[in-house]
């Protein structure tokens, strides 16, 4: 074995090989897979071998996409077979809701230039005879379906990449790892010690451990899965040719023809998370026992969707575990906190995503970024806040929930609440509706007294629908109260801080007590934060950002800090909280609980002042989302209580009412203010989504991103968001819907929602920029229906920004 080398792959998964293939296909040569066995000792000789492009995500979706066509590109490099069966897949629809659900999935396709289609019973009898339509309403058809040998696809990785340059290591475990001064790793191995000046954790189901030997806790967990193979069956091997495959979410089960008979697997909701104290090193090429018992229920209703299946005897049950983050995605990336330490765990579709994973992780490593998004899989998607029973809960959860439809309003049970402000009580005593977000609860409206308090899942409105009205209205025509906890709070001081500030920050640093805007670029020139930025001394700023970003700011904060000391950065997200009360009488209500001078002259819009509010002593913000007269106050936490009982006693000459983020994000709409990992994502690039003017393309300092920034300037974007008013009927958009025009796709949804104070169903979304006009008709499809729409270029609400700066 080599004493050092530029990466060690510690798993040789079918993730590990993936993620070994990729380096060398990117020109990285030096690098070494470490596996403890032999290849696939781990989750990936159990698999069923299937692989489908279905996400909810659209880009996780792509990465699916790629991993499936890649196999024939590996099969040529390696000549290795990956024993593939492109036989397609049948998804089934037994409600309403789950063919909206299909609906929209499909609608999504067609922009991904995907060749999903949906079919009736009828199609579906013929695709795939042995399956009972009684009770079936459609089914979505996925050409790109299929299955292969999952080892023989992993030793298809492994050998393309040895022919490439990499080695592998078998049978030698990895003991320890040990972080070096500079930022390489001392790996220890049973055969002995080397340096690698970068490590990635591809340790599947020991990822926890592995995690472990460097520091940290990876959020994922295993759970057994079992499926089923059976006898020859004369329905499937007297066919001509091979069944698609079908995937019955009303029975939690996937089924697909196996040689001369069936594979059926179950994801039941009696299910068990495994190994909960840590994966046993001596695990190996064995199977769990069978627990039948448990999938007894799913298995009586699979026999009477496939009849033939309960005639078949059963040949082989196979019980084995794989591990999954609580919502599901991969955990993919540097490691927050750590230097040079990659993660490539979590993988629950490794025969779907782990090409993907691969992909995106060495280009990460190799070119600094990976060529899309993939904030959907990345490691800094969770933070410190994730421990080890939520983790449990939400895996639980997710297992069971492998086939329930997703809601585009829809606030999962499990792991809650965890974290919470002081105030939380006062809201729950109040009747209000949560969601979580980084752990955190938020109120998303606060329902009627005497009505549960519970927003039905739906992709229609729902029963919030009136009572989001009232509280946009109340915002509009009085004042309402939000808290502003969950945004990603940032003091950055120090004599180097400004320069920093203005290297990293795209835009212009504001003058003192003023308030600026900007993106953050990454080096190619992708949106990576949407910043507001306060100067509250010469060396010293306050920033907010995205609450659900603050590990991945964070990340790449330390990542660019100049590594002098001049600059300290420290995160009080949950420690700075407080109150944003927006609308035509914000200020009458501000001006009764300070001495401070607000008028317009003492506090105009975008600037900033520390003030007494109350008994408090706050910082008061003159910008509010909303687009209205509006203040952000910021208090310590443990003062929140205080300033919240100051402004609601004081609000109620005012007609003060609380809002929660339902309305905030139907008020933006009419304002058509972008919104964080909606119109501003690391997808996309400053001038196409409108961001742009924000940007101080002029300014001296040569920010990060700056070249790709100007260059995208020089060329014009082929595209551009644009907002569109929808003649929508009972649904509005939720996200990625089509942009028809013409006839053809041109363009897609990034966000949209209903503008209760416009009363207008709005959609913001990409068009070419030959198609932009004012009044430009094209038809969005929401739900499998095209419905029309009409460019609007003037914001519905207070067009000058009028009362915004009044
Ligand atoms: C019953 C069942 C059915 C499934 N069906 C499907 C399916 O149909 N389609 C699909 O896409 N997926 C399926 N999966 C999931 C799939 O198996 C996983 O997504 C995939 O195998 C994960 O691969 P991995 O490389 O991340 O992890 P693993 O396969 O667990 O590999 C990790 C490797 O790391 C090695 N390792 C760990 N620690 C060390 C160490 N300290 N030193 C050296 N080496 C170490 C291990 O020995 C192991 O070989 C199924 C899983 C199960 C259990």
């Amino acid at each position: 074995m080599k004493s050092h080398v530029r990466v060690a792959v510690i798993g040789g998964g079918v993730v590990g090989c993936s993620v070994l293939y990729h380096l060398t296909k990117l020109g990285w040569k030096d690098v070494l897979l470490i596996e403890r066995s032999e290849l696939t000792s781990g989750s990936t000789w159990h698999a069923a071998g299937g692989f489908h492009t279905l996400n909810a995500d659209t880009n996780m979706a792509a990465l699916q996409g790629y991993t499936i066509r890649l196999y024939k590109e590996l099969e040529e490099i390696s000549g290795q077979s990956c024993g593939l069966h492109h036989v397609g897949g049948l998804t089934l629809a037994t409600t309403p809701d789950r063919m909206d659900f299909l609906k929209q999935e499909r609608a999504k396709h067609r922009y991904m230039g995907l060749e999903t289609e949906l079919v009736g019973p009828e199609e579906i009898a013929k695709l795939s005879p042995i399956t009972n339509t009684e009770g079936v309403i459609g089914a979505l058809y996925d050409p790109l379906d299929g299955h292969l040998d999952p080892s023989g696809t992993t030793h298809a990785y492994a050998r393309a990449a040895r022919l490439q340059g990499a080695e592998i290591s078998l049978r030698n475990p990895v003991l320890e790892l040990n972080p070096q001064s500079d930022g390489t790793w001392q790996v220890v191995t049973q055969e002995g010690t080397l340096t690698a000046e970068h490590v990635v954790n591809a340790g599947g189901l020991w990822a926890r451990e592995l995690g472990a030997m460097a520091g940290v806790f990876l959020p994922l967990h295993p759970m057994e899965h079992q499926y089923l193979v059976t006898e020859d069956i004369p329905e499937v091997y007297e066919r001509g040719s091979e069944l698609p495959h079908v995937m019955d979410p009303a029975g939690e089960s996937y089924l697909r023809q196996e040689g001369r008979g069936l594979v059926i697997g179950i994801y039941e909701q009696a299910c068990d998370p495994w190994a909960v104290d840590g994966t046993p090193w001596d695990f190996g090429h064995e199977l769990l026992p069978d627990q039948l018992d448990r999938i007894a229920e799913p298995l009586e209703y699979a026999f009477s969707r496939y009849p033939c299946l309960g005639r078949a005897g059963i040949k082989r049950v196979i019980n084995g575990p794989f591990t999954f983050a609580p919502d599901g995605n991969p955990l993919v990336g540097p490691v927050p906190g750590l230097k040079n330490y990659w993660s490539a765990c979590g993988v629950m579709a490794g025969f779907s995503q782990g090409g993907g994973v691969g992909l995106s992780l060495a280009e990460w490593m190799v070119e600094g970024e990976p060529s899309r998004d993939v904030y959907a899989m990345d490691v800094a998607r969770f933070g410190d806040w994730v421990t080890r029973a939520y983790t449990r809960n939400k895996v639980v959860e997710n297992y069971q929930r492998r086939f329930s439809v997703s809601y585009p309003n829809e606030e999962l049970p499990a792991g809650r609440p965890l974290d919470t402000t002081p105030v939380y009580p006062l809201w729950k005593a109040r009747n209000a509706v949560f969601g979580q977000g980084f752990g955190l609860e938020h109120v998303n409206y606060i329902a009627p007294e005497g009505k549960e308090p519970y927003e039905v899942p739906s992709f229609r409105r729902s029963n919030a629908f009136e009572t989001v009205a009232e509280e946009c209205r109340a915002v509009r025509e009085a004042v309402g109260i939000n808290e502003i906890h969950n945004f990603g709070k940032y003091l950055v001081s120090g004599p180097g801080a400004e320069a920093w500030l203005d290297r990293i920050m795209a835009g212009r640093l504001p003058r003192q007590g003023r308030i600026t805007l900007t993106p953050m670029l990454s080096p190619k020139g992708k949106i990576i934060g949407d910043f507001t930025v306060t100067r509250l001394a010469p060396e010293r700023f306050q920033l907010t950002a995205s609450f659900g970003a603050q590990a991945y700011h964070q990340r790449w904060f330390e990542m660019n800090l100049p590594g002098d000391g001049s600059v300290e950065i420290e995160n009080v997200s949950l420690r700075r909280i407080g109150f944003q009360i927006a609308g035509p009488k914000a200020r009458d209500l501000l001006a009764r609980v300070t001495r401070a001078d607000i008028s317009h002259a003492g506090l105009p819009f975008m600037a900033a002042k520390e003030m007494e509010v109350g008994l408090c002593d706050a910082l008061v913000q003159r910008v509010t989302y909303t687009g209205d007269l509006g203040y952000e106050i910021y208090v310590p936490a443990e003062q929140q209580i205080a300033l919240f009982e100051t402004l609601t006693e004081a609000g109620e000459e005012f007609g003060l009412r609380p809002f929660g983020m339902r309305a905030m994000m139907s008020l933006r709409l009419e304002k058509s203010f972008g919104s964080w990992m909606a119109e501003f994502k690391p997808d996309y690039l400053p001038a196409e989504t409108g961001i742009d003017r924000f940007v101080s393309y002029d300014k001296a300092a040569d920010f990060i991103g700056k070249a790709a920034a100007l260059e995208e300037r020089a060329k014009g974007p082929a595209r551009r968001i644009c907002s569109f008013a929808v003649e929508a009927l009972d649904a509005d958009v939720a996200g990625y819907e089509p942009i028809w025009h013409g006839g053809e796709v041109v363009g897609f949804v990034t966000s949209g929602g209903y503008a209760h104070h416009s009363k207008t169903s709005v959609a913001l979304g990409f068009l070419p920029v030959e198609l932009i006009e004012e009044g430009r008709e094209v038809e969005i499809e929401i739900l499998g229906e095209r419905r029309p729409a009409r460019l609007f270029t003037k914001p519905l609400f207070d067009p000058d920004n009028q009362r915004m700066r009044s």
